[in-house]
Parts: structure tokens; sequence; C-alpha cells
């Protein structure tokens, strides 16, 4: 497996297999790799030649207040996890590298990035888009595969690649759960036992409201009521959202369908967890 560093020789290795008719397959992470990763790098496996997976802790998508010194880091065993998928290139740049002095441009997909995350973490999106609209052009991908777990994330750059006619497809796979249900992320690592039973009210409630809609309730009012009262009762929580819009535009819907979209983001204790169920597609677990 190659691991590349610099960004001129990832364009020149993306370039040559291009030259020679490969497709790339490309999966942007900050590491600290889980079952949730390895699904995406998997599915890439499946059409790409090559799959380039980066490794990047991105500090413009981070807040002043929030985790970016403590975000969990284990290159190591990344590279062994990624090696046993048959993952062709790892792109592992430093912060000098990405963001060299005096840059200065940044990429704003505007309104599905308003609600949801970007109520409570503003300037969040505008990095992430950044960064995927320069790893893009530097890995050269014909196809990106990204979770459906950072849901606007997912939609966010969707709409930034149709937005500005970019040459590449995004997939969206769907979140990979532990056993209990919980959504993996490499957050999970902060939580506590105690925190940890206490996060599964997340994904109870998405459940509970699942199951409303299958017997007849339309009203997301009603739906949010009963998630909240669910996940207020577990110990350690504080709802930061818990709504339901649209899945495309993101904006608030009062009334449920197979295209809206519950998302929440609760904290337990101190690390901030988000999930969300698409009310047409199946919950798995
Ligand atoms: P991250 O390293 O957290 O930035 O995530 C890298 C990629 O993995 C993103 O496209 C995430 O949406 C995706 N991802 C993270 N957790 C999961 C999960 N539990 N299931 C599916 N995809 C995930």
């Amino acid at each position: 497996m190659n691991v590349i560093k610099s960004v001129r020789k990832m364009q020149s290795y993306s370039e040559s297999i291009r030259k020679r008719g490969g497709k790339i397959g490309f999966v942007p992470t900050m590491g600290f790799f889980h079952e949730g990763h390895l699904s995406l790098m998997k599915e890439a496996r499946k059409v790409a030649d090559t799959v380039v997976v980066s490794i990047y802790v991105n500090p413009t998508q981070f807040g002043p207040k929030e985790d970016l010194s403590k975000y969990p880091r284990d290159f190591d065993r990344d590279l062994k996890m990624a090696g046993n998928v048959n993952v062709d290139c790892i792109f592992y740049p430093s912060d000098r590298e990405m963001y060299p002095a005096h840059y200065q441009t940044y990429v704003d997909v505007e309104k599905v990035t308003r609600n949801l995350c970007g109520l409570s973490r503003p300037g969040h999106f505008r990095g992430v888009t950044t960064v995927c609209n320069k790893l893009f052009n530097i890995v050269k991908p014909h196809f990106a595969v990204f979770g459906k777990k950072d849901f606007q994330q997912f939609i966010s750059i969707k709409r930034m690649v149709d937005d500005l006619n970019m040459d590449l497809e995004i997939i969206g796979y769907p979140t990979v759960r532990e056993k209990d249900g919980l959504a993996m992320s490499s957050r999970n690592k902060y939580l506590s036992g105690d925190e940890r039973q206490s996060a599964l009210s997340l994904f109870k409630a998405l459940k509970v409201a699942q199951k409303m809609y299958s017997a007849g309730e339309k009203k997301s009012a009603s739906i949010i009521t009963k998630a909240e009262k669910l996940i207020a009762k577990a110990p350690f929580t504080a709802i930061d959202y818990i709504k339901i819009c649209d899945a495309e535009t993101l904006k608030d819907i009062a009334s449920v369908n197979d295209k809206t979209v519950m998302a929440l983001a609760v904290k337990v204790g101190n690390t901030r967890l988000i999930d969300n169920h698409v009310f047409g597609e199946k919950l798995e677990k």
C-alpha cells in the first residue's frame, strides 16, 4: 500500500492511474477507523481499480471550542485496517501541505448547510466542503463514497458537486451500527460505560419515530415530542436538536413522508453524537 503525504505526488499518482484508464474510488476520512469507515472502503473496492483513502483531521471544520486537539488518532492501526480491505493508497497530508501560509479560499454551500448542525456549528460545513473540494482536486477520483450517518455532510457535498459541475460521482452508504444499534463513530471512544448506555437513546428514538410513522402518524411535532421525551429520560443527555426535514433541501417540514429525514444531535456527557433516519428507508438492526 502506498502512503503519500505530498499534494503534488498524490496528483501525479492519480494522473498516472487515469492515463492508463484506471477508475479511482475515494474515501475521505479523519482516521481512527471503525467498521463504518471500512464498509465505505469495501464499497469503493467493488467498482474501483484503485482505492484511495485520505486521513486528515481538517482544522477548518472544527470550531474554537471543539475537539480538534483531542480528536482520536492512530495512524499505524489505521494503516493495518486499510491494508486488510485492500486499499491501494493512503493520502496523509500535514496541515501545512493542505493550508500553506496565505491560504484564503473557501467554498460555502448556502442553504442546506444552515439548518441542523449548521445552527450549532457555524462554519463547520464551510470547512467540510472546502477540504473535500481540495481533496477531489488532489485525488482526482471518478467517484467518492460518503456515509449517510453524516447526512447533512453527504447532502452538502452532493450539492457542491452538482452546483460546481465537478466531474465525479458521490455515492452514499447506509449507517453502520453496533449490534445494539449505536451508530459507529470515532467519537464513541470518548463515552464512559454509563454514557454509552445512554447514547443508545438516539437509536431508540429513531426506532420509535419509525414505528409511529408506520402506524400512521404524520405530524412531525408529535414524533419529535415523543423522541425528545425518550432521549431526555436517559441520564447524561442534552439535546442539541431533533428535527424532521425534507431529505433533499433539509428544510424543516411539518408533515412526514417517505422522503423526510429525522436528524438528531445530542450531547452525551461531553460527547456530541449525531444520528438520522430517512422514513422511507430501512432502519437497520
Ligand atoms: P469521519 O472519519 O468521521 O470524517 O468519517 C469518514 C467517512 O465515514 C464519512 O463519509 C462518514 O460519513 C463515514 N462514516 C462515519 N461513521 C459511519 C458509520 N457509522 N456508518 C457509515 N459511514 C460512516
